[in-house]
């Protein structure tokens, strides 16, 4: 009997024996672990810097809280229970983890191929870390057709990643994840596997799973959805045993790794990701529905609604199984009109960042997307009268009253 991941979430991944029958997992705030042997000692450098794998059923003995730790590990462990991923690395941020992943899998000479607008950091990782490094970076519009992106893999042998964020920040595009898996399939040589990667921070994991779609990576800012309540900063990377214990590697190497009280936050607040995903899904639907009969209202954009067009719902239809709680909205006017909603809601927060409980409402184009060129925003659909908006737990109709009272400021 499987049962659901509701369920299983609160089991799965933790032992209680091992922890003096503590119902739940107490916080193991210590730096260092003491090996029972050397020989204990040894075996456990060899499978945490990837010179050999764990046996099956073998447990390698814990060494330093930036290589592993148990509350690292029960997250990981936990996290998984959604996507299905064999294997989860802990992050102090999504950046981290974004820029820990990449840097495992390219090399000076490679190319990764990105679906543009991602978020602000990525954006500035990809398009002014990267090259420094000698790693060429090409931008495709979110939605791209598979076709096109088909073209950029098979004329170009040094593409080693496609990554994809879907839907865009803060466009709320969607980009064909199942497209680009069967791509990196195809044009991959037996040495030089392309590699899908997809942050699914937007939708995922109870919306969207990628890796049923033939992503190889997925990754999160668990800043967002997963701690769900604006009070930590950490990421998450998902995928294969194999290509999980490369990204920790490289996340010992560079440092990345979050620490023993975040992780035991996230894993207190996966117990009510489902059913906070699902309510403020369910308030944003009501928010869309008011916001696209507003006068003010230019335009709405939110996955799965017509409004995004016959492709984007196609792939909504095939990829989602919802459609979240971001939404992306432009007022009549520009940025003085924008600035003007901002001022004045009272119930919803101006502030970035999304995912939490309480809403927060931002402007993308002076605030998280600001380092982007005038010509970088205007190819990704960035306009000045654009706002974003991350529905928390409110009561939808006062924030639907705050919204009203807003536009008619
Ligand atoms: C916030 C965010 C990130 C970065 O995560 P941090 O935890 O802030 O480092 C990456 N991708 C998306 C889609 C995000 O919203």
């Amino acid at each position: 009997m499987t049962a659901k991941p509701q369920t299983r979430i609160f089991s799965h991944g933790y032992d209680p024996q091992r922890s003096e029958g503590a119902a739940v997992p107490p916080v193991f705030r210590t730096s260092t672990f003491i090996f029972k042997t050397a020989a204990e000692g040894k075996r456990a450098f060899e499978i945490a810097y990837g010179l050999d794998c764990a046996k099956a059923g073998e447990s390698p003995a814990l060494i330093y809280t930036r290589v592993n730790n148990p509350n690292s590990e029960i997250l990981e462990d936990k996290v998984v229970v959604w996507d299905g991923a064999e294997a989860a690395a802990l992050f102090s941020s999504g950046m981290g983890a974004i820029s820990s992943t990449c840097l495992a899998f390219l090399k000076p000479g490679d190319t990764l191929l990105f679906s543009d607008p991602v978020y602000g950091g990525t954006e500035f990782f990809f398009r002014r870390v990267l090259p420094q490094f000698n790693i060429r970076t090409i931008p495709f519009p979110a939605g791209t057709p598979r076709e096109e992106l088909e073209r950029m893999v098979k004329n170009d042998p040094t593409v080693k990643v496609i990554y994809i964020e879907s839907p865009a920040n803060p466009t709320m595009m969607l980009s064909d994840i199942r497209g680009a898996a069967e791509i990196a399939g195809r044009y991959s040589r037996e040495d030089h596997r392309i590699l899908t990667v997809v942050d699914n921070t937007f939708m995922g994991p109870i919306f969207s799973k990628p890796l049923a779609l033939g992503a190889d990576v997925i990754l999160y800012s668990a800043t967002k959805f997963l701690g769900g309540h604006s009070d930590l900063v950490a990421g998450v990377a998902m995928g294969s045993a194999a290509l999980v214990g490369q990204i920790k590697v490289m996340r010992t190497i560079l440092g990345s790794n979050s620490d023993p009280d975040t992780a035991w936050l996230i894993q207190r607040s996966l117990g009510t990701l489902q059913l906070r995903m699902e309510q403020q899904q369910a308030s944003a639907r009501r928010i869309v529905d008011f916001l696209l009969t507003h006068p003010k209202v230019q335009s709405v954009a939110y996955p799965g609604s017509p409004a995004m067009g016959e492709a984007q719902t196609a792939l909504w239809r095939d990829q989602c199984t919802g459609t979240g709680s971001l939404i992306a909205f432009c007022v009549k006017g520009g940025e003085a009109e924008a600035f003007r909603v901002l001022d004045a809601v009272e119930h919803m927060k101006l502030a970035v960042s999304l995912g939490g409980i309480e809403s927060l409402i931002e402007h993308p184009s002076s605030m998280t997307h600001s380092d982007m060129t005038p010509a970088e925003k205007a190819q990704a659909g960035i306009t000045d009268n654009m706002i974003r908006m991350s529905v928390g737990l409110e009561d939808p109709q006062d924030l639907i009253a705050d919204l009203a009272q807003a536009l008619g400021a």
